[in-house]
């Protein structure tokens, strides 16, 4: 099994040599499966690695829990919803939320607060669900409250910027409320590492529209001096692949498997090495 993967970056790296450099490769050829499991097996960390000047990280499921948070979240909300509303069922409350976040799907790019999206979401609820609004300010509170206290890292994130600190610039690109990624930042006690945080909500344009293009102007970056890792195909992949630069899907559940192959890893201990073999592409 070894053998098949170190064949397989072998033709990877034949085929980076034959298309030129690895941006333009990776643009036109986004799907390179390696199993970054077996490079930490095959191949010891690199001593001379040039890295890129920054690397740009997205933050909800990539660098922490969010589906964890925002579940615990919103069920400590159902949940003074009903200490107000002894008759209301809990799968009323779910399906009704469901349905509200589906219409109200946005990278958030009108530059509210992050109380304003909520307020929204949990005011809509009330209606649908005929309650009264009276206490719409405390489950916000509680929603709030519940979600800081619920921000989980994923293990190794820490490690990792830390050990990246030293050598790049590390950016968070993220598409949410600025003001909401700024607390969870600060909550996971990750704001020491990250030099900046880009939101879609701050300048007003999702990752599909142009937000690692507006990140690259900003700092006046050419492809090859960043190196985005996250874990949505749609938005983190694809959108920077698309301008050449490179990217580490981040994909702990192996939801991608099946589909298109990428270079990704399974767990955040194992991004350093799967950065140093892409960096190693271009020597
Ligand atoms: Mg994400």
């Amino acid at each position: 099994m070894l053998g098949d993967i170190k064949g397989n970056l072998d033709a990877v790296t034949d085929l980076q040599k034959k298309n030129g450099n690895s941006e333009e490769y990776l643009a036109k050829n986004p799907i390179t499966q390696i199993n970054s499991h077996a490079i930490d097996q095959l191949h010891p960390l690199q001593e001379h690695v040039s890295y890129p000047k920054w690397i740009a990280f997205d933050l909800d499921d990539t660098l922490h829990d969010f589906k964890h948070a925002s579940q615990t979240a919103i069920n400590h909300v159902f949940k003074l919803i009903q200490y107000d509303n002894p008759n209301i069922q809990t799968n009323e409350l779910q399906s009704a939320y469901q349905k509200i976040c589906k219409s109200l799907v946005t990278p958030f790019v009108d530059g509210r607060q992050s109380h304003e999206y909520r307020m929204e979401r949990f005011s809509l609820l009330l209606d649908t669900l005929h309650l009264s609004k009276d206490p719409l300010a405390s489950y916000i509170d509680g929603y709030e409250y519940s979600f800081n206290q619920a921000i989980t890292p994923y293990e190794g994130a820490i490690e990792l910027l830390s050990a990246l600190n030293n050598k790049t610039q590390i950016a968070v690109i993220s598409e949410g409320p600025h003001d909401a990624q700024e607390r969870t930042l600060d909550t996971a006690k990750m704001k020491p590492y990250v030099k900046a945080l880009i939101t879609s909500n701050r300048e007003r344009v999702s990752k599909k529209d142009g937000l690692f293009q507006r990140f690259m102007e900003q700092e006046n970056l050419k492809p090859e001096d960043l190196l985005v890792i996250g874990d949505s195909l749609e938005s983190d992949i694809l959108p920077s692949n698309k301008l050449g630069i490179k990217s580490i899907l981040f994909d702990p559940n192996r939801k991608h498997q099946n589909g298109a192959p990428q270079i990704r890893a399974e767990h955040l201990s194992q991004i350093l090495s799967v950065i140093e073999k892409i960096v190693d592409f271009d020597k």
